[in-house]
């Protein structure tokens, strides 16, 4: 029996609802890289962005500026801190998430957060949403303690640890096939993935693994593998 919950935040609890396009033309224009044409800035800074290991939004953009060999401003840390902030504000939960989370917690289920992304970014949105107090253990990739992207071993270990639970006492549930639900099961964990609205993803789950096509219908299969 499952005693314990990681979730993954970013399409399966919350939901991005800002214009990242948007958001990159400006950093773009900040940084005064007008000779740099927006698609390419868009797909480097895309890449700078899923790196392995510690990160924040100011580590990426500086390595943009290193591979269009510009120099970086002065105030690259209050340009970076301006445009995580403004990320945050646009991550949004999805209907059901508090209400679930709540209830969970209520119930005495533990739970944990893994999320990939740079630190201050991933945690601009948490701090957004007002959900963190539900969680014993808060895991962002890029953050220095981490510095391990879903599906590394690494991540799930220290969800294991920060829970006090074996992998087999915990489900993960995610929206990605390879991230959440391969690094969950590659590390002994449950799985459950997330397609909301019914994407087909289930024909990308591996055998045995439940999928869900909203909170609601998450909360029930939750209450079943739990016994809450
Ligand atoms: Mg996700």
């Amino acid at each position: 029996m499952a005693k314990a919950v990681c979730f993954d935040l970013d399409g399966t609890l919350a939901r991005y609802t800002g214009d990242f396009q948007a958001l990159a033309a400006l950093l773009r224009s900040e940084l005064m890289l007008h000779m740099c044409d927006m698609n390419s800035f868009y797909s480097t800074l895309s890449t700078e962005l899923t790196r392995d290991g510690a990160l924040t939004l100011e580590d990426s953009l500086r390595r943009v500026l290193d591979r269009l060999e510009q120099r970086a401003p002065a105030d690259l840390d209050r340009v970076a801190a301006d445009a995580a902030r403004a990320y945050g504000e646009d991550v949004r939960l999805l209907p059901g998430a508090k209400e679930l989370l709540e209830r969970l917690d209520a119930a005495g289920v533990k739970m944990a957060l893994l999320t990939n992304g740079p630190e201050d970014m991933q945690k601009a949105a948490i701090n957004v949403l007002g959900v963190a107090r539900h969680f014993r253990a808060i895991l962002v990739s890029g953050d220095r303690d981490v510095a391990a992207r879903k599906p590394a071993p690494r991540i799930f270990s220290l969800a294991c640890t920060g829970l006090q639970m074996v992998p087999e006492q915990i489900v993960m549930v995610g929206d990605n096939v390879e991230a959440d639900i391969g690094g969950a099961l590659d590390y002994g964990l449950q799985a459950v993935l997330m397609d909301h609205g019914g994407t087909g993803a289930p024909d990308r789950a591996p055998a045995g693994v439940p999928v869900v096509t909203s909170l609601a219908e998450l909360s029930g299969l939750l209450d079943e593998l739990l016994q809450v």
